[in-house]
């Protein structure tokens, strides 16, 4: 069997065995679930050994990237193209979300007894832009500032690497050991998603979706929607590339990110997909990748314009054309700052909520169908992520057809 389809089959049966827990556990609580208990230790090994590799991994692929760039490639060139279209599809997502969700007339439901249980613990806040010590930055887990100082790195390396070849050799090699390192923890996916996904339905159950229908599928439609005809049209406008090919190279992926619900856990699997499935070459995914997973959410920028349209209406807070501009620029301040992690998405909605002047303790409604939809728009965030290495390395000749069709 394939490794996609191992993949696929271990994701039917992790949520079968979920909601089978999920009716048969009925009377006893989650934290008293061996089985439970089991599944929880085995998907929380798997995301702390992909995030153990984060921090070398982009270490050593962008210094490496760097120095192989050939001199033809301007790296500022790249960052101004990748930023640029990173906001763009961005912008999109949010007037989407904002767009469809505006034709839904959701009914007010009772807005009292909510308890404000969100937490903002865990949350990295990226409020110093550039690093000034690198190592503090790095126990913070800041990919911001890794990015800056590795590219900083590769920069002045590759100055000089005619000079320090056998510090280049040295890179080279160390890149070498992390990718092997990451082949190995890959290969326990499918036994983590059939963990992580049980898990995650055996502890949410399906009856958390009734009362916000509306919302959930609004979410999802427009989430579908972007993945389908944004990214089919921005591929077909930037590049030769069939988008029909992109969607059935990243499937793997898309797979992938709906279990771990963290675009910066799938780090290492993003880039391996970049290089082995779509042919893009290293120099330019070791530098798209990591900076999509942290500043480019379009599957969140999505969720928070429709949860903004959806609490506003509860709230009979009427959103003119003020609102809706405020709405699309701190919605897209909001998706770049959100960390790539399980439920960041959720907590940044208070920026947005706050400049609108909805009700904090609205965001706690919205938490029963959360889990899933963070699912699911974290497959969008990466998807747009290679979509845009895709358009990126095809515009410098950097993208190696011949995978990409294979
Ligand atoms: N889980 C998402 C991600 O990692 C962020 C979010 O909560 O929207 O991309």
């Amino acid at each position: 069997m394939s490794f996609t389809k191992k993949i696929i089959v271990a994701m039917i049966l992790g949520i079968i065995a979920g909601i089978f827990l999920n009716i048969f556990t009925y009377d006893v609580s989650a934290d008293d679930s061996i089985v439970i208990n089991l599944f929880s230790v085995v998907s929380d090994l798997f995301i702390s050994a992909l995030k153990l590799v984060i921090i070398p991994l982009i270490f050593f692929s962008i210094v490496c990237g760097i120095i192989s760039l050939s001199d033809d490639v301007s790296l500022s060139r790249l960052g101004i193209k990748t930023l640029s279209l990173y906001l763009l599809t961005t912008v999109i997502a949010i007037s989407l979300g904002l767009l469809f969700s505006s034709f839904i007339d959701y009914e007010p439901i009772l807005l009292s007894n909510l308890e404000s249980d969100v937490s903002i613990d865990n949350i990295e806040t990226e409020s110093n832009f550039f690093p000034t010590n690198i190592f503090k930055s790095l126990s913070n887990g800041n990919i911001i500032h890794l990015l800056i100082f590795s590219v900083l790195i590769g920069i002045a390396a590759s100055k000089v690497k005619d000079k320090v070849k056998t510090f280049v050799n040295y890179f080279h090699e160390f890149n070498a050991v992390i990718n092997e390192l990451v082949k190995i923890i890959i290969s326990f996916t499918p036994i983590a998603v059939f963990c992580i996904l049980s898990k995650t339905f055996a502890t949410q159950g399906l009856e958390t979706l009734t009362p916000l229908m509306g919302y959930f599928f609004t979410v999802v439609f427009v989430l579908l929607f972007h993945f389908f005809i944004t990214f089919y049209f921005m591929l077909k406008t930037f590049t030769n590339l069939s988008p029909k090919k992109f969607f059935i190279n990243i499937k793997d992926v898309i797979v992938f990110t709906f279990s771990t619900s963290s675009s910066s856990a799938s780090i290492p699997f993003t880039l391996k997909a970049a290089n082995e499935k779509c042919g893009i070459n290293k120099s330019i995914s070791s530098f798209t990748i990591p900076l999509g997973a942290t500043i480019n959410m379009d599957g969140t920028a999505i969720m928070q314009g429709c949860a903004t349209f959806f609490l506003a209406s509860l709230y009979g807070i009427d959103l003119g054309m003020p609102e809706i501009l405020t709405i699309v620029i701190t919605a897209t301040i909001a998706s770049i700052g959100t960390a790539g992690i399980p439920s960041a998405g959720i907590i940044m909605l208070t920026v947005i909520f706050t400049q609108i002047g909805i009700p904090l303790e609205g965001i706690t409604l919205l938490l029963g169908v959360d889990r899933l939809l963070d699912m699911m728009r974290t497959s969008i965030n990466v998807s747009g992520d290679l979509c845009i290495s895709c358009i990126v390395a095809n515009s410098e000749n950097r993208i190696d057809e011949t995978i990409f069709k294979s």
